[in-house]
């Protein structure tokens, strides 16, 4: 029988404050370590053809943080923008599944990388449990596997048992994603966040992060790492051109191109086009150009120092145990965001 769960996301939720008796938010720590690997900010950057390349894996790792090259140019292009990388070791790279794949791997790694990320749109499926295997039974324990996208427990736990290190979760909550809409499915993100938390493994929340406070929340519901797209869609740092347009008032502005992988532009440049028996499960936007990605990274990691603080937490780990989340309805959404102008008078 048919039966309705309950999910919620960033927006459905607060943080409730707790007692802090750290004196500065200078002497928290966000760092994380992922299997032998230490990053000083857990932030990673989407694996999207409009968000990372070389110049955008330098910056997000000079940050500490880690970067994962997209996947849509030749293997040896891949090589080569991967050798060109100043900080190798925080910069992965991401596969799908089948012969490109693990032929994309076997280059990748023999070029000395080491953060492997299996990534399709549904990673609860055999495909994907082949290809971690397949790498793990080439390369064993001497590879971080990142595996994904996933959003439940039975998902999180079959990628697990297929041996990835990281679980990557998001069905559909990405900002330029439209599979919910497309095909009906998803989780929202905080629920499932908090079902995969289930699994003995580190998790990356990715998708739906808009704010700094949707990244404390994603922490606080057990995220090891989060990964963002379109918070960083539109820094200089961002592959594309940047196109000049007119306004209506006779100005100029600048834009970048900001598009899902699985939106009609990306299938149309880099899978042959839309193919008859295919929908597009994402959107293509001109976003105004916004600076240097450092100003987006200090935002976030402010926030999340300033997060820690607001329930005494020292850490990460320490902020999974201590959050308490509690529910709000619109109207507590709303109190929640600037509302200075248009005073209520009677
Ligand atoms: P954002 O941070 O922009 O909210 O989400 C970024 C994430 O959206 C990516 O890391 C990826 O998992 C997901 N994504 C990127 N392109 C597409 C797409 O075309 N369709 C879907 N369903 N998800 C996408």
């Amino acid at each position: 029988m048919v039966s309705i769960m309950r999910g919620l996301t960033f927006d459905d939720v607060l943080l409730v404050p707790g007692y802090n008796g750290i004196k500065s938010r200078q002497d928290v720590s966000i760092s994380v370590t992922l299997k032998d690997r230490n990053f000083e900010i857990p932030v990673a950057s989407a694996n999207m053809d409009t968000v990372t390349g070389q110049i955008m894996a330098d910056a997000i790792t000079s940050l500490g943080g880690m970067a994962i090259l997209h996947r849509f140019m030749s293997i040896e292009e891949n090589v080569a923008q991967f050798k060109a990388c100043t900080n190798p070791r925080n910069t992965g790279f991401s596969i799908g599944v089948g012969d490109d794949g693990l032929g994309r791997a076997e280059a990748l790694i023999a070029a000395g990388a080491g953060i492997v990320c299996v990534d399709v749109a549904h990673g609860h499926s055999k495909e994907v449990n082949r290809t971690i295997r397949a790498l793990r039974d080439s390369f064993k324990d001497n590879i971080l596997v990142i595996a994904g996208n996933v959003a439940t427990y039975a998902g999180a736990d079959y990628l697990a048992a297929a041996g990835a290190d990281v679980i990557k979760i998001g069905i559909g909550p990405g900002s330029v994603c439209t599979t919910r809409i497309k095909t009906g499915y998803g989780v929202p993100q905080l629920t499932a966040i908090m079902e995969c938390r289930k699994v003995d493994r580190a998790l990356m929340a990715d998708g739906g992060i808009r704010t700094p406070g949707d990244a404390v929340k994603a922490f606080a519901a057990g995220a090891d790492f989060v990964m963002l797209g379109g918070m960083l869609a539109g820094t200089a740092e961002t592959p594309g051109e940047t196109l000049e347009r007119s306004l209506p008032n006779g100005q100029t502005q600048k834009f970048k191109q900001f598009r899902g992988m699985a939106s009609r532009e990306a299938q149309d440049d880099f899978m042959g086009g839309m193919k008859g028996w295919k929908t597009a499960e994402g959107v293509s936007i001109e976003i105004p150009c916004r600076g240097s990605v450092r100003d987006v990274i200090q935002d976030v990691v402010g926030g999340l120092r300033s997060g820690l603080t607001y329930c005494g937490a020292a850490d990460i780990k320490s902020l999974q145990r201590k959050a308490q989340f509690i529910e709000i309805s619109a109207a507590g959404f709303r109190e929640g965001t600037p509302h200075g102008i248009g005073r209520l008078t009677i």
